[in-house]
């Protein structure tokens, strides 16, 4: 993590004062959250819609911290204590994560796309480690508060940090790439999220490839070359960079083949080497990013042939198509940490191609933030089930209750149960579920469906 005196971090983030009585003092870290003070740490003040952290600036030099900013204006600034007075404190903390990246001799690769960042972070993360010394973002930190303060939990020693970029607008990956300035980037795909703030497919696709305006010169593009709108536009605004692509047609510099899904992963090969890998995660879209991120790898001079040991040691984040087991011995598929068209139909194929299951139920929550064809999409999602390879349909939310519509045309209605009670939803659930059950559960995270999760696991 940094580790400045106060005077240098003065003048990186250009304070309007200099705290000079104690200008020698070391800080080593910096936080915003006054509960996880560290010994030595800056503390950063944010002014939030509910909080300003303001308020725990005092509390926070009191539990160890070395330091903390203050934002000019805010009354009763303390000034017998270690301060240092700035414009704004989240500026100046986006300032000190740029000054610190320039500093850094360290490799930066940055990852964004619709679907797949985490994951793909994960991933990319786990192949490099096999031969560097890596850091990446700890769980979510993707935005312009995360994303700066993992830049600055970098180590002076680290040789690649694989960070994860997010946005909900335009400009947004444009201000995180020209901070971290990555010598390689990925596009893991572009799918339906915040079609709200975008307009369309064609935004989103423009707003991801924004993330080449940081891109070093010369630097590595790994992109989805099953997605047309990025390719037609890489072409206009690839200027000087390589680009590499992935995707399931063989037009893509790296593709798989022979695909087996199993119940605990997938097995596979790729076009450009003979090994065969293991992917202990679910689904095949888990192999397209499995595929960005070996593409990184290679670029990182780590032979294909080496990766296998990198890919079968990956653990995703909670949430994400996990597989637990229920009381009567179902198979759970817990994928509520969130949902998008795209995601959604990703999740419905796995299941609809695992074998091993005498009935197959899907519980599937609304998709939120769609704009003005959400229902289209809702509707889309139940039209496109397979009847031979679903057996019941459980939806919850006023939503889902579309997918409930197009399911209901596939399967008859005796198949497809609609809940807006969620108590309802488990109780109806419970009476159909046995230990050769395979349950999908999944929706946008607010729409928590991980509460049937836990209902079907407690005895
Ligand atoms: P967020 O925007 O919330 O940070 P993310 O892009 O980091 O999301 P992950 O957390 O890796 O994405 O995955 C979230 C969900 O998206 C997974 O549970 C999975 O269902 C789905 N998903 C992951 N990768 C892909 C992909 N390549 N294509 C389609 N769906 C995917
Ligand atoms: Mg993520």
């Amino acid at each position: 993590m940094i580790k400045r005196s106060l005077r240098q971090i003065a003048a990186m983030i250009s304070a309007e004062n200099d705290s000079s009585s104690y200008s020698d003092l070391m800080v080593e870290g910096v936080t915003i959250d006054s509960r996880k003070i560290a010994t030595g740490n800056l503390f950063v003040p944010i002014i939030g819609d509910r909080v300003d952290g303001h308020k725990y600036v005092e509390e926070s030099i009191q539990r160890g911290a070395a330091a903390a900013l203050w934002q000019k204006g805010v009354p009763n600034p303390p000034m017998h204590l270690p301060i240092l007075i700035v414009e704004d404190c989240l500026a100046a903390l986006q300032e000190l994560a740029r000054k610190y990246r320039q500093e850094l001799p360290v490799k930066v690769v940055g990852i964004t796309g619709s679907n797949g960042k985490t994951t793909t972070k994960d991933m990319t993360a786990g192949l490099l480690s096999i031969q560097y010394k890596v850091q990446k973002t700890e769980g979510n930190f993707n935005n312009h508060i995360g994303l700066p303060l993992t830049v600055l939990s970098l180590n002076e020693d680290t040789e690649i940090a694989v960070l994860e970029m997010g946005m909900s607008g335009r400009g947004e990956i444009e201000f995180l790439t020209k901070l971290a300035r990555p010598d390689a980037v990925v596009i893991t795909n572009i799918g339906e999220s915040h079609l709200l703030d975008l307009g369309s497919r064609e935004g989103i696709a423009e707003a991801k490839l924004e993330i080449l305006q940081g891109l070093k010169e010369g630097g590595l593009a790994v992109l989805n070359g099953d997605e047309p709108l990025l390719m037609e536009r890489i072409q206009q605004s690839k200027g000087n960079v390589q680009i590499q692509t992935f995707g399931r047609s063989e037009t893509n510099d790296v593709y798989p083949l022979e695909i087996t899904q199993m119940e605990q992963g997938n097995s596979f090969k790729i076009n450009t080497s003979h090994a065969s890998f293991e992917l202990p995660v679910l689904g095949t879209h888990n192999i397209l990013n499995a595929l960005a991120s070996m593409l990184i790898a290679h670029h990182f001079s780590i032979p294909f042939e080496k990766m296998n040991a990198g890919l079968a040691s990956i653990k995703l984040t909670n949430m994400r198509m996990e597989l637990v087991e229920g009381k009567l011995g179902e198979k759970i598929i817990n994928d509520a940490y969130n949902a998008s068209p795209t995601s959604m139909t990703a999740a419905v194929e796995l299941v609809s191609n695992l074998q091993g299951y005498e009935q197959k139920i899907l519980v599937l929550g609304d998709m939120l933030e769609l704009g003005p064809q959400e229902e289209q999409y809702h509707l889309q999602i139940g039209e496109a089930l397979n009847a031979n390879k679903i057996d019941y349909v459980f939806t919850y939310g006023s939503l889902a209750g579309h997918i409930a519509r197009g399911a209901a045309a596939v399967l008859g209605e005796k198949r497809v149960l609609a809940f807006t009670d969620k108590a309802e939803l488990i109780h109806e659930l419970e009476r159909r579920v046995n230990k050769n059950t395979l349950v999908l559960v999944k929706a946008s995270r607010g729409m928590k469906l991980e509460e049937i999760v836990t209902s079907l696991q407690k005895k």
